[in-house]
Protein backbone atom coordinates (compact mmCIF):
# COMPACT_ATOMS: atom_id res chain seq x y z
CA UNK A 1 0.00 0.00 0.00
CA UNK A 2 1.16 3.56 -1.10
CA UNK A 3 2.21 6.00 2.12
CA UNK A 4 1.22 9.08 3.17
CA UNK A 5 2.57 12.19 2.27
CA UNK A 6 4.32 13.55 5.90
CA UNK A 7 5.78 9.79 5.42
CA UNK A 8 8.21 10.16 3.00
CA UNK A 9 11.37 11.62 4.08
CA UNK A 10 11.70 9.18 6.94
CA UNK A 11 10.91 6.20 5.07
CA UNK A 12 13.34 7.24 2.28
CA UNK A 13 16.06 7.68 5.36
CA UNK A 14 15.15 4.02 6.56
CA UNK A 15 15.20 2.02 4.20
CA UNK A 16 15.30 4.03 0.62
CA UNK A 17 16.68 1.50 -2.18
CA UNK A 18 17.86 2.75 -5.90
CA UNK A 19 15.01 1.49 -7.62
CA UNK A 20 15.52 0.95 -11.86
CA UNK A 21 12.02 1.53 -13.45
CA UNK A 22 12.01 0.48 -17.02
CA UNK A 23 8.54 0.94 -19.02
CA UNK A 24 6.77 3.99 -17.39
CA UNK A 25 2.86 3.37 -19.32
CA UNK A 26 -0.26 3.07 -18.24
CA UNK A 27 0.90 0.31 -15.21
CA UNK A 28 4.35 1.24 -14.85
CA UNK A 29 4.30 4.89 -14.16
CA UNK A 30 2.06 4.72 -11.67
CA UNK A 31 3.47 1.65 -9.98
CA UNK A 32 7.16 3.64 -10.54
CA UNK A 33 5.29 6.47 -8.51
CA UNK A 34 3.97 4.62 -5.32
CA UNK A 35 7.92 2.78 -5.03
CA UNK A 36 9.14 6.66 -5.14
CA UNK A 37 6.67 7.54 -2.26
CA UNK A 38 7.95 4.73 -0.13
CA UNK A 39 11.12 5.99 0.39
CA UNK A 40 12.96 4.45 -2.59
CA UNK A 41 14.90 6.71 -5.26
CA UNK A 42 13.55 5.72 -8.72
CA UNK A 43 15.75 5.68 -11.48
CA UNK A 44 13.61 6.02 -14.68
CA UNK A 45 14.34 4.86 -18.53
CA UNK A 46 11.43 4.33 -21.16
CA UNK A 47 11.01 5.00 -24.75
CA UNK A 48 8.99 8.38 -24.49
CA UNK A 49 10.98 11.18 -22.74
CA UNK A 50 7.60 13.00 -21.05
CA UNK A 51 7.13 9.33 -19.08
CA UNK A 52 10.74 9.98 -17.24
CA UNK A 53 10.45 13.82 -16.78
CA UNK A 54 6.65 12.62 -14.47
CA UNK A 55 8.96 10.67 -12.24
CA UNK A 56 11.38 13.16 -12.41
CA UNK A 57 9.15 15.74 -11.58
CA UNK A 58 7.85 13.70 -8.21
CA UNK A 59 12.01 13.24 -7.06
CA UNK A 60 13.12 10.76 -8.98
CA UNK A 61 16.33 10.25 -11.39
CA UNK A 62 16.24 9.78 -15.18
CA UNK A 63 18.71 7.97 -17.35
CA UNK A 64 19.50 7.94 -20.67
CA UNK A 65 19.78 4.22 -21.41
CA UNK A 66 19.40 0.90 -20.03
CA UNK A 67 22.83 0.89 -19.42
CA UNK A 68 22.59 3.16 -16.97
CA UNK A 69 20.06 2.26 -15.15
CA UNK A 70 21.64 -0.85 -14.48
CA UNK A 71 24.86 0.90 -13.21
CA UNK A 72 23.04 3.16 -11.21
CA UNK A 73 20.31 0.89 -9.37
CA UNK A 74 20.20 -1.77 -6.66
CA UNK A 75 17.45 -3.64 -8.35
CA UNK A 76 16.06 -3.28 -11.79
CA UNK A 77 12.02 -3.79 -11.93
CA UNK A 78 10.67 -3.91 -15.60
CA UNK A 79 6.85 -3.22 -16.81
CA UNK A 80 6.65 -3.55 -20.35
CA UNK A 81 4.24 -5.34 -23.22
CA UNK A 82 5.55 -8.56 -23.61
CA UNK A 83 8.67 -10.62 -23.93
CA UNK A 84 10.44 -9.09 -27.01
CA UNK A 85 10.01 -5.94 -25.41
CA UNK A 86 11.76 -7.24 -21.97
CA UNK A 87 14.37 -8.93 -23.93
CA UNK A 88 15.90 -6.05 -25.98
CA UNK A 89 15.67 -3.52 -22.67
CA UNK A 90 17.62 -5.95 -20.88
CA UNK A 91 19.73 -7.88 -23.64
CA UNK A 92 20.60 -5.28 -26.62
CA UNK A 93 23.30 -3.35 -27.03
CA UNK A 94 23.57 -0.44 -24.03
CA UNK A 95 20.84 -2.62 -22.23
CA UNK A 96 20.56 -2.97 -18.84
CA UNK A 97 22.34 -6.34 -18.60
CA UNK A 98 25.76 -4.26 -19.70
CA UNK A 99 25.41 -2.32 -16.25
CA UNK A 100 24.66 -4.93 -14.13
CA UNK A 101 26.77 -6.67 -11.47
CA UNK A 102 27.31 -9.65 -9.29
CA UNK A 103 23.92 -8.82 -6.14
CA UNK A 104 21.59 -7.08 -8.38
CA UNK A 105 18.62 -8.10 -8.92
CA UNK A 106 16.09 -7.79 -11.96
CA UNK A 107 11.93 -7.99 -11.05
CA UNK A 108 10.50 -8.52 -14.34
CA UNK A 109 6.75 -7.77 -13.94
CA UNK A 110 5.64 -7.68 -17.52
CA UNK A 111 3.05 -10.06 -18.45
CA UNK A 112 5.05 -12.42 -20.73
CA UNK A 113 6.15 -15.94 -21.79
CA UNK A 114 6.86 -18.11 -18.59
CA UNK A 115 10.00 -19.67 -21.03
CA UNK A 116 11.50 -16.49 -21.80
CA UNK A 117 11.25 -15.60 -18.19
CA UNK A 118 13.39 -18.67 -17.54
CA UNK A 119 15.69 -18.08 -20.58
CA UNK A 120 16.43 -14.49 -18.54
CA UNK A 121 16.93 -15.68 -15.40
CA UNK A 122 19.33 -18.21 -16.63
CA UNK A 123 21.39 -15.27 -19.05
CA UNK A 124 21.59 -12.84 -15.51
CA UNK A 125 22.72 -15.92 -13.37
CA UNK A 126 25.65 -15.74 -15.30
CA UNK A 127 26.62 -12.42 -13.74
CA UNK A 128 25.47 -13.15 -10.34
CA UNK A 129 21.93 -11.32 -10.90
CA UNK A 130 18.86 -12.61 -9.16
CA UNK A 131 15.74 -12.76 -10.96
CA UNK A 132 12.15 -12.50 -9.69
CA UNK A 133 9.21 -12.64 -12.73
CA UNK A 134 6.09 -11.25 -10.81
CA UNK A 135 3.38 -10.00 -13.36
CA UNK A 136 0.34 -8.45 -11.74
CA UNK A 137 -3.37 -8.42 -11.92
CA UNK A 138 -5.80 -5.03 -11.60
CA UNK A 139 -5.73 -2.46 -14.00
CA UNK A 140 -5.02 1.29 -14.10
CA UNK A 141 -6.79 2.08 -11.15
CA UNK A 142 -5.24 -0.75 -9.00
CA UNK A 143 -1.95 0.86 -9.91
CA UNK A 144 -2.81 4.31 -9.11
CA UNK A 145 -4.00 3.09 -5.44
CA UNK A 146 -0.86 0.66 -4.82
CA UNK A 147 -3.70 -1.90 -4.46
CA UNK A 148 -2.63 -4.57 -7.32
CA UNK A 149 -1.60 -8.50 -7.17
CA UNK A 150 1.43 -9.66 -7.18
CA UNK A 151 2.04 -13.29 -8.37
CA UNK A 152 5.97 -14.29 -8.07
CA UNK A 153 8.54 -16.75 -9.41
CA UNK A 154 11.57 -17.38 -8.09
CA UNK A 155 13.95 -18.36 -4.99
CA UNK A 156 12.12 -17.90 -1.75
CA UNK A 157 14.90 -16.13 -0.60
CA UNK A 158 15.18 -13.61 -3.64
CA UNK A 159 11.62 -13.13 -2.64
CA UNK A 160 11.90 -12.57 0.63
CA UNK A 161 14.29 -9.95 -0.22
CA UNK A 162 12.30 -7.93 -2.25
CA UNK A 163 8.58 -8.53 -0.56
CA UNK A 164 8.90 -5.34 0.65
CA UNK A 165 9.49 -3.69 -2.58
CA UNK A 166 7.13 -5.36 -4.19
CA UNK A 167 4.16 -4.56 -1.11
CA UNK A 168 4.88 -0.56 -1.99
CA UNK A 169 2.60 -1.55 -4.75
CA UNK A 170 0.20 -3.92 -4.11
CA UNK A 171 -2.17 -5.39 -1.60
CA UNK A 172 -1.25 -9.09 -2.02
CA UNK A 173 2.16 -10.52 -3.11
CA UNK A 174 2.41 -14.40 -3.12
CA UNK A 175 5.29 -16.38 -4.32
CA UNK A 176 3.85 -19.32 -6.45
CA UNK A 177 6.84 -21.23 -7.23
CA UNK A 178 10.05 -20.74 -8.88
CA UNK A 179 11.14 -18.56 -11.85
CA UNK A 180 8.28 -18.76 -14.91
CA UNK A 181 5.60 -19.50 -11.88
CA UNK A 182 4.38 -16.20 -11.75
CA UNK A 183 3.75 -16.03 -15.77
CA UNK A 184 1.95 -19.51 -15.70
CA UNK A 185 -0.33 -18.07 -12.99
CA UNK A 186 -1.04 -14.76 -15.06
CA UNK A 187 -1.93 -17.27 -18.00
CA UNK A 188 -3.94 -18.50 -16.12
CA UNK A 189 -5.45 -15.97 -15.55
CA UNK A 190 -5.97 -14.39 -18.56
CA UNK A 191 -7.35 -17.52 -20.01
CA UNK A 192 -10.11 -17.50 -16.80
CA UNK A 193 -11.05 -14.19 -17.59
CA UNK A 194 -11.34 -14.38 -22.14
CA UNK A 195 -13.45 -17.39 -21.67
CA UNK A 196 -15.69 -15.66 -18.63
CA UNK A 197 -16.34 -13.04 -20.80
CA UNK A 198 -17.25 -14.85 -24.00
CA UNK A 199 -19.58 -17.37 -21.85
CA UNK A 200 -21.43 -13.95 -20.35
CA UNK A 201 -21.25 -12.60 -23.87
CA UNK A 202 -22.95 -16.18 -25.20
CA UNK A 203 -25.80 -16.11 -22.93
CA UNK A 204 -26.58 -12.44 -23.05
CA UNK A 205 -27.41 -12.71 -26.78
CA UNK A 206 -29.39 -15.85 -26.15
CA UNK A 207 -31.36 -14.05 -23.66
CA UNK A 208 -31.58 -10.67 -26.22
CA UNK A 209 -32.69 -13.00 -28.84
CA UNK A 210 -35.44 -15.15 -26.66
CA UNK A 211 -36.57 -11.52 -25.64
CA UNK A 212 -35.63 -11.29 -22.42
CA UNK A 213 -33.47 -8.39 -21.01
CA UNK A 214 -30.01 -9.79 -20.23
CA UNK A 215 -30.06 -6.87 -17.56
CA UNK A 216 -32.21 -8.13 -16.01
CA UNK A 217 -31.09 -11.59 -16.08
CA UNK A 218 -27.35 -10.47 -14.97
CA UNK A 219 -29.74 -9.15 -11.87
CA UNK A 220 -31.35 -12.56 -11.39
CA UNK A 221 -27.89 -14.74 -11.43
CA UNK A 222 -25.67 -12.22 -10.26
CA UNK A 223 -25.57 -13.94 -6.76
CA UNK A 224 -26.14 -17.45 -7.80
CA UNK A 225 -23.08 -20.17 -8.82
CA UNK A 226 -22.48 -18.17 -12.29
CA UNK A 227 -21.85 -15.12 -11.19
CA UNK A 228 -18.60 -14.01 -10.84
CA UNK A 229 -16.02 -10.94 -10.43
CA UNK A 230 -15.73 -10.72 -14.28
CA UNK A 231 -19.52 -10.35 -14.73
CA UNK A 232 -20.06 -7.69 -12.54
CA UNK A 233 -16.98 -5.63 -13.55
CA UNK A 234 -17.94 -6.53 -17.22
CA UNK A 235 -21.51 -6.37 -17.55
CA UNK A 236 -22.26 -3.34 -17.13
CA UNK A 237 -19.74 -2.27 -20.21
CA UNK A 238 -22.05 -4.49 -21.97
CA UNK A 239 -25.28 -2.97 -21.53
CA UNK A 240 -24.10 0.39 -22.00
CA UNK A 241 -22.22 -0.45 -25.36
CA UNK A 242 -19.00 1.39 -23.60
CA UNK A 243 -16.23 -0.35 -24.87
CA UNK A 244 -13.12 2.10 -23.57
CA UNK A 245 -10.37 0.79 -21.80
CA UNK A 246 -9.76 -1.02 -19.58
CA UNK A 247 -7.72 -3.83 -20.75
CA UNK A 248 -7.31 -3.41 -24.41
CA UNK A 249 -8.06 -6.96 -27.22
CA UNK A 250 -4.81 -6.49 -28.24
CA UNK A 251 -2.88 -6.98 -24.91
CA UNK A 252 -5.18 -9.88 -23.68
CA UNK A 253 -4.31 -11.48 -27.67
CA UNK A 254 -0.68 -11.01 -26.88
CA UNK A 255 -1.46 -13.26 -23.13
CA UNK A 256 -3.37 -15.83 -25.38
CA UNK A 257 -1.08 -16.40 -27.35
CA UNK A 258 1.73 -17.09 -24.74
CA UNK A 259 -1.29 -19.24 -22.65
CA UNK A 260 -1.59 -21.44 -25.75
CA UNK A 261 2.41 -21.84 -26.85
CA UNK A 262 3.05 -22.42 -23.40
CA UNK A 263 0.28 -25.17 -23.08
CA UNK A 264 1.10 -26.94 -26.39
CA UNK A 265 4.81 -26.89 -24.91
CA UNK A 266 3.72 -28.53 -22.06
CA UNK A 267 1.33 -31.21 -23.83
CA UNK A 268 -1.71 -29.74 -22.94
CA UNK A 269 -4.80 -28.89 -25.35
CA UNK A 270 -6.64 -25.54 -24.72
CA UNK A 271 -9.60 -25.35 -26.95
CA UNK A 272 -11.71 -22.65 -24.80
CA UNK A 273 -8.82 -20.40 -25.15
CA UNK A 274 -8.17 -20.95 -28.72
CA UNK A 275 -11.88 -19.87 -29.43
CA UNK A 276 -11.56 -17.31 -27.14
CA UNK A 277 -8.46 -16.50 -29.09
CA UNK A 278 -9.81 -16.34 -32.10
CA UNK A 279 -13.32 -13.81 -31.55
CA UNK A 280 -10.32 -11.63 -30.26
CA UNK A 281 -8.42 -11.93 -33.59
CA UNK A 282 -11.74 -11.03 -35.91
CA UNK A 283 -12.67 -8.27 -33.25
CA UNK A 284 -9.30 -7.03 -34.25
CA UNK A 285 -9.70 -8.19 -37.93
CA UNK A 286 -12.54 -5.76 -37.46
CA UNK A 287 -10.18 -2.65 -36.58
CA UNK A 288 -11.33 -3.48 -32.39
CA UNK A 289 -8.32 -4.09 -31.01
CA UNK A 290 -7.68 -1.18 -29.00
CA UNK A 291 -11.17 -1.72 -27.63
CA UNK A 292 -11.90 -2.95 -23.56
CA UNK A 293 -11.95 -7.17 -23.30
CA UNK A 294 -15.52 -7.01 -22.63
CA UNK A 295 -15.68 -5.93 -26.19
CA UNK A 296 -16.20 -9.51 -26.99
CA UNK A 297 -19.82 -8.89 -26.24
CA UNK A 298 -19.59 -7.05 -30.13
CA UNK A 299 -18.42 -10.03 -31.54
CA UNK A 300 -21.27 -11.56 -30.48
CA UNK A 301 -23.42 -9.04 -31.63
CA UNK A 302 -22.24 -8.67 -34.83
CA UNK A 303 -22.52 -12.66 -35.71
CA UNK A 304 -25.71 -12.76 -34.01
CA UNK A 305 -27.34 -9.47 -35.92
CA UNK A 306 -28.15 -7.73 -32.70
CA UNK A 307 -27.54 -5.20 -29.68
CA UNK A 308 -27.07 -6.06 -26.07
CA UNK A 309 -27.17 -2.31 -25.35
CA UNK A 310 -30.28 -1.87 -23.14
P1 LIG B 1 1.96 0.25 -22.07
O1 LIG B 1 2.02 -0.05 -23.51
O2 LIG B 1 1.04 1.34 -21.60
O3 LIG B 1 3.44 0.61 -21.50
C1 LIG B 1 4.64 -0.02 -21.90
C2 LIG B 1 5.78 0.98 -21.76
O4 LIG B 1 7.02 0.31 -22.00
C3 LIG B 1 5.69 2.14 -22.76
O5 LIG B 1 5.81 3.37 -22.07
C4 LIG B 1 6.87 1.89 -23.71
O6 LIG B 1 7.44 3.09 -24.22
C5 LIG B 1 7.84 1.17 -22.78
N1 LIG B 1 8.84 0.35 -23.48
C6 LIG B 1 8.62 -0.70 -24.31
N2 LIG B 1 9.77 -1.23 -24.73
C7 LIG B 1 10.76 -0.51 -24.15
C8 LIG B 1 12.18 -0.58 -24.17
N3 LIG B 1 12.82 -1.55 -24.87
N4 LIG B 1 12.88 0.32 -23.45
C9 LIG B 1 12.25 1.28 -22.74
N5 LIG B 1 10.91 1.39 -22.66
C10 LIG B 1 10.17 0.51 -23.36
O7 LIG B 1 1.60 -1.13 -21.34
P2 LIG B 1 0.83 -1.36 -19.93
O8 LIG B 1 -0.65 -1.30 -20.14
O9 LIG B 1 1.47 -0.50 -18.88
O10 LIG B 1 1.17 -2.90 -19.67
C11 LIG B 1 2.45 -3.35 -19.26
C12 LIG B 1 2.36 -4.84 -18.94
O11 LIG B 1 1.42 -5.04 -17.86
C13 LIG B 1 1.84 -5.71 -20.11
O12 LIG B 1 2.54 -6.92 -20.14
C14 LIG B 1 0.37 -5.92 -19.77
O13 LIG B 1 -0.15 -7.12 -20.32
C15 LIG B 1 0.41 -5.97 -18.24
N6 LIG B 1 -0.84 -5.58 -17.57
C16 LIG B 1 -1.56 -4.51 -18.02
C17 LIG B 1 -2.75 -4.17 -17.37
C18 LIG B 1 -3.58 -3.01 -17.87
O14 LIG B 1 -4.74 -2.89 -17.42
N7 LIG B 1 -3.06 -2.14 -18.72
C19 LIG B 1 -3.18 -4.90 -16.25
C20 LIG B 1 -2.39 -5.96 -15.80
C21 LIG B 1 -1.21 -6.30 -16.47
Amino acid sequence: MPFEEGEYASVRERNGMKVGFIGLGIMGKPMALNVQKAGHTVVAYDHHQDRIDAIVAAGGMSAASGREVGEQSDVVITMMQNSPNVESALFDGGGVFEGLSVGKAVIDMSSINPIKSREFAAHLAEKGVDFLDAPVSGGEPKAIDGTIAVMVGGEQSVFDKYEGLLKTMASTVTLVGGVGAGNITKLANQMIVAINIAGISEAYSLAKKAGVDPARVYEAIRSGLAGSVVMDQKSQKIFDGNFDPGFRIELHIKDLQNALDTSHGVNIVAPFTSLAMEIMQSLKAHGHEKDDHSGIAEWYEMVNDLKLQG
